[in-house]
């Protein structure tokens, strides 16, 4: 594997060591970001900074890097894969202090990032959609954080699989919140709906850039609670994430979504975040 940034410095992965005691490890005490790399250039760079911003204010942790410093560090890190589609992931945990829940006073934290190509959903997963169920939503109550914490996260993700599904809808008081690992779009008719920024869900870079090419091409979109019943009537679902972007569901708990095919609303939303990524990567929007 190439190298990765560990507090200052490039290193190989089996040379980068942190601490038993870094708090990341001792109590998932820490925040995260994953951000693609298309065409050799940081996708939505601000708005992730941003959202890591926000990360380490609600953690009350200082960000350790000014935007032109991450900058640098990305661009280091995405030279090893040359021109591919990549991802890059980074974490501040808030470092290393002898084991004690309150904050420790001086504590410096632990930044680590790496780099490695994109992987694609398979094809099949675009043209044919994808399985889901619903779960209840066992999370807490600040999923807007993008922490490292992802305990629940992985146990209903992994319920998921284990019932043959490729994602957990997450749901709570008969609310559709969120996927284990991606926002959630319904589309009825031809209107889209995807659950409202709060608490209980993480503002997804991918949501914000869809709800923005919806009205930029003037298409019906609304950001306000989905229920379950509207989950279980939609024409269409999908999931969207930075590295799965937009995804058909065509069952859900084992019933057919719409015509169980992906839908026309798919095809023409998905032409269009081609089409605007076609156009980040010549530089001809930010
Ligand atoms: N919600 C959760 C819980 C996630 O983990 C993710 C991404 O990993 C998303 C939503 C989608 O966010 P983004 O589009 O910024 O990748």
């Amino acid at each position: 594997m190439s190298q990765v940034y560990l507090d200052g410095k490039f290193l190989p992965p089996e040379q980068a060591r942190v601490s038993v005691f870094d708090r990341g490890f001792i109590f998932g005490d820490g925040v995260y970001e994953v951000i693609p790399v298309f065409g050799g250039r940081l996708f939505r760079l601000p708005h992730h900074l941003a959202r890591l911003e926000a990360s380490l204010a609600a953690i009350r942790l200082r960000n350790p890097h000014t935007a032109e410093e991450w900058k640098s560090i990305f661009t280091r890190l995405m030279a090893e894969h040359g021109t591919k589609d990549q991802s890059i992931y980074l974490q501040v945990t808030r470092g290393v202090a002898p084991r004690d829940h309150a904050f420790p006073p001086n504590a410096v934290p632990t930044v680590f990032a790496y780099a490695q190509p994109l992987k694609y959903p398979p094809a099949e997963q675009l043209t044919l959609g994808v399985t889901a169920v619903t779960t209840v939503d066992i999370r807490w109550q600040r999923c807007d954080i993008k922490a490292i914490a992802l305990l629940a996260n992985a146990l209903l993700r992994q319920q998921a699989i284990e019932q043959g599904a490729v994602e957990a809808i997450l749901v709570r008081d008969s609310v559709v919140t969120e996927g284990a690992a991606s926002n959630i779009f319904v589309v009825s008719g031809d209107r889209l709906v995807t659950p409202p920024k709060g608490p209980y869900i993480l503002p997804g870079i991918t949501r914000d850039l869809v709800v923005e090419i919806a009205r930029a091409n003037k298409i019906a979109c609304e950001e306000k609670p989905v229920g379950i019943e509207v989950l279980r009537t939609a024409d269409e679902v999908w999931l969207t994430s930075s590295t799965k972007e937009i995804l058909p569901i065509t069952r859900v708990d084992g019933r057919t979504v719409g015509t169980g095919k992906p839908g026309p609303m798919h095809a023409r939303m998905f032409a269009l975040y081609k089409q605007y990524k076609q156009a980040f990567i010549q530089g001809k929007v930010e």
